[in-house]
Order: C-alpha cells, then structure tokens, then sequence
C-alpha cells in the first residue's frame, strides 16, 4: 500500500510532460500540511488537483521533497505554516506537543486535525484528539475533519470511496471554510456541530460493522443448532441403529438441509417484532409507551436478519445446484437403476413425487426471487429512490408474500412425511417441521391482525387515538388561574 502512496496520482489535472503534477496557478488559495506521510502525501495531492497551492511543512523536508507532486513546495515546518490561514495537522496525538514551538507562527489560524485514535487510545483518552489539539493551541480555531477518509480514497478521488466528510468546530465561519474545501475537492461535507462532536467523529473510523453483531449471532446459533439437528438425524442415526456410514454427507447434504431452515426461520424472525410492537400497541391502546428495550433492539435489527435470511437462502440455491455434480449422487442413481433391473421393474413414475417436486421447486425459485427484491430495495441507493409508501409495499407486504411462499415451498418439501413413522429418527421429528413453527404463529398473527375489528383500531392508535385519553377540562376555582388557563 505504501508503495502505491509513493506514486503521484495520475490525474488529467496540472499534469506536465515528466507526468508530474505541475505548478498551481497563481493566486490559488495557499494551504498548509504539517506531516509528510502517507495521508499528508495524499492529501496534497488531492488539494494540488483541486486547485489549491500547498506548502508541506516536515523535519526533513529534503528526504522526502520527491514523494510530493512537483507543485506542492515542500519546506520546513516554520516556514510551511507562516503564510496559509488553513493548515492540516497530519501527524499523530502523540506527536501534537512537538509543534507547540510553532504556537506563535499558528496564531489565529485555523487548524484541521484529521487523526484517528486508535480504539485502545479512544478509551484511554476522556479527550478527543482534536480537544486535546485545541487546549494545546488556545489562539488557533481547530477543525475536524477528513478523518474518516482514508489516504487511498484520497489518491484515488472521491469516486471509488467514502464521500461524506462529518466537519465540527466551535467556530461557524472556519466550519464554513473547510466546508467550501471539502466541496471543491469533490467530497461532501457534514455538519457534526461543536467541537464536543469530534470525540464521535472521531469514533466513526472505529466502527466495525455495527449493527450487525447480533443477527450474525443470532445466524449462526440457528445455524450450529440445526447442523448439530440434521447430523442427529441423518448422520449419527443410520450410523448407530444401521450401521450406515453416512459422515460423507456432512460438508455438503447436511449444510443443505440446515441453510434453508436457517434463512427461513430467519425471514420469520424479521416480521415476529412487528406484530408482538401490534399486539403490545393493541394492548396497551395507545403508541405513546416506548417498547421494551429487547423489541426496540430487534425493530432496528429486521434489515440486517432479512439480508442474513436472504443470504442463506442463496447459498441453499447454490448448494442444491451443486447436489447432482456429487460422486455419491452418481452412485446412487447407478444404484437405483440397478436394483431396478433387478426387479425387473421398467417404470418408476410416481405421479404424486413428480408434481410434488415440481411444485416445490418452482416456489422455492419464486420465494428467493422476492427476497432478492427485498435484498436489493435494502439498498441505500434504490432505497432513497423509492417513496414511503413504495418501500413500505416492497418491505413489508412482499416480505410477507416471500414468507408465505418458503411456508409453502417447506410444506410442500414436507408433504405426508410428517405423518410417517420412520421418519421419527432417535424419536425427533424432521427439521422441517421445527421449522414451521415460528413462520406459521406469524402468518397466524398477521392474519389475525387483518380481522376489521383489530385492524382499524390498530390504524386508529397509530393515528394517534388513545384508550380512555378523552382530555377533561376543569374550570379551576381561582379566577386569577381562569386567566393563566390555555386556549389552545
Ligand atoms: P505517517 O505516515 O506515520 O506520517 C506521520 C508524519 O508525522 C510523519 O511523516 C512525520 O513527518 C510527522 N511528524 C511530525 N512530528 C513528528 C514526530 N515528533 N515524530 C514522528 N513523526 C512526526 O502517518 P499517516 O498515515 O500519514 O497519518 C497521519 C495522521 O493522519 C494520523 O493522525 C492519522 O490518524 C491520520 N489519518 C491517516 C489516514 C491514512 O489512511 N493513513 C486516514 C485518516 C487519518 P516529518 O517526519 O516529515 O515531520
């Protein structure tokens, strides 16, 4: 990565014939960056792209003056920041207190911490790095900002990367100034408000997928729960009572039959909060009591289940593709044809098996085709194109069409094996119908929900309608408070 960073970038803009970036024009706006690494060797890049005259301030600068576009004056630190009024602290927290023998020159300027903590130092420090620049500097205005934009979306320009850039500052015209930078270098800027927002600014790099912690789990404890299931079932059983050995299925046969159970149950668990939040409003008779922090938590959770949900459910599709292409497969058809002449039997067409498998397929093809719709509206991109109405019509009612159709395609998958004694394997029913359960109480609860009687009082609450909330006004007794009495 470090050896791209040394390449200067390769830009239609201010280019000269030694594929240098060439001299800014006069009378561009002068910015300084004190730093010379790899964000601070970026970062003048883009602002020479931008049109902006820039001056590096290093301890060395002669070492690392040919790292730098020809056009960036690379000098030392003193000299860097006397001139610009904006200037770029692109070094690290550490290192802030071997620039305070510049304090005089920084006077009234503005500086711009663009740092990251790392997490350990984001707990260690109640201060964040930029209050921290900002109690060392008192005469300057310190900025935050671009810290969130990594050295290489820097080079590459703000098309193949991050473009929004959150911006606090206790000072609104030096906001404004960064503001206007930001825009020129062809990123977005984000008001985060007051310097106090740096510490959550400066947190944001820090994130790791949040919000996806829980349904991961959740996934993957459905996922060792139901493996564990199926290898009772169709691995250990015929190994202890029949002495088969069937361990050969476990890479691929048993993780098929575990990720549909899983992507199922899943989708069912992205409308079971909905309607325990009905059932609570309808109980409750208003909309005006928060829920339970669990419920809350699983409502905010319902995009990143129905993505696991959908996710699984592709790799069930692949993974059913793939089942023919197995050796044993082979064997067992070869097998089967065998004991066929054998028997002299010449046809095996079982009517009932061909329709069933038919009509399985085709709604197992039809319920990952709505979740895919479902999975690609979650979008940012398309979702923002949609309207409420629209997105509320994809999310929910095609959600629960996609719910209904895998209910079927798992009953039909199903058909009278429930009913069979030997499918009862060390005396545990088939997965699937373990599986039905949760999806078959939602689909009884939404339909229940649809009964006139629930649902326009349920509309009514979420209008705003409350049990028992006729307001009663009482003429108060003082006629000094009749006065003081509101009209409204
Ligand atoms: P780096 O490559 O290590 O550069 C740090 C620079 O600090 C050095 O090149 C050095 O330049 C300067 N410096 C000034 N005083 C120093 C001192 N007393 N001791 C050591 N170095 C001193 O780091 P970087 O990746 O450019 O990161 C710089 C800042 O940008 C950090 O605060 C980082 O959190 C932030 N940032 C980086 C990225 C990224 O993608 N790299 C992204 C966002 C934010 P001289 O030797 O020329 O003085």
């Amino acid at each position: 990565m470090s050896g791209e960073m040394d390449k200067p970038l390769i830009s239609h803009c201010l280019v000269d014939s030694d594929g240098n970036l060439a001299e800014a024009p006069s009378g561009a706006p002068k910015v300084g960056i004190l730093g010379s690494g790899d964000f601070a060797r970026s970062l003048a890049t883009r602002l020479v792209c931008s049109g902006f005259s820039v001056v590096v301030g290093s301890r060395n600068p002669k070492r690392v003056a040919g790292l730098f576009p020809a056009a960036a004056q690379v000098t030392f630190q003193e000299e860097a920041v006397s001139s610009p009024e904006i200037i770029f602290v692109a070094v690290f927290r550490e290192h802030y207190s071997s620039l305070c023998g510049l304090s005089d020159q920084l006077t009234g300027k503005i500086l711009v911490d663009v740092s990251n903590p790392t997490e350990q130092e984001h707990l260690q420090y109640r201060q964040s790095n930029a209050e921290y620049l900002a109690s060392l500097f008192p005469n300057c205005t310190v900025v935050k900002a671009f810290n969130v934009i990594s050295a290489w979306t820097l080079q590459s320009g703000p098309r193949d990367g991050n473009r929004q850039v959150p911006i606090c500052s206790d000072r609104p015209e030096a906001k404004r100034a960064i503001s206007e930078m930001v825009h020129t270098m062809g990123f977005t800027p984000m008001d985060m408000g007051s310097l106090a927002s740096s510490r959550e600014v400066e947190a944001m790099p820090l994130r790791l997928l949040p919000g996806w912690k829980v349904p991961t789990l959740l996934a993957l404890v459905l996922f060792v729960c139901f493996y564990a299931y199926n290898f009772l079932r169709d691995v250990l059983q015929p190994y202890v009572q029949e002495g088969k050995n069937r361990f050969y299925k476990m890479p691929v046969s048993v993780v098929n039959t575990t990720l549909p159970c899983v992507a199922y149950v899943l989708l069912s668990l992205v409308y079971l909060p909905g309607v325990l939040a009905a059932a609570l409003q309808l109980h409750r008779g208003t909309k005006y009591h928060r829920f339970p922090d669990w419920l809350h938590q699983w409502l905010q959770h319902r995009k990143q289940i129905g993505l696991l949900s959908f996710f699984c459910a592709a790799l069930h599709a692949l993974y059913s593709f793939c089942l023919p292409l197995r050796r044993s497969h082979r064997y067992e058809l070869v097998n089967l044809a065998v004991k066929q002449v054998l028997a002299n039997k010449s046809h095996l067409w079982i009517e009932e098996e061909v329709w069933r498998m038919e009509i399985y397929l085709s709604l197992g093809v039809l319920a990952i085709g709505t979740l895919s719709l479902l999975a690609v509206t979650s979008l940012p991109s398309i979702a923002n194109s949609l309207n409420w109405r629209e997105f509320s019509f994809v999310q929910s009612t095609l959600g629960f069409v996609a719910l209904v159709l895998s209910t079927l395609h798992t009953l039909t998958y199903g058909w009278t094996r429930a009913f069979e004694e030997s499918r009862y394997k060390f005396y545990l029913p088939p997965t699937f119908t373990l599986t039905l359960l949760v999806p078959c109480v939602v689909i009884l609860a939404r339909g229940l929900l649809l009964l006139p009687c629930l649902s326009r009082r349920l509309a009514r609450i979420r209008r705003g309608w409350e049990r028992g909330s006729a307001v009663r006004f009482m003429v108060p007794t003082n006629p000094a408070l009749v006065e003081k009495t509101s009209h409204v």
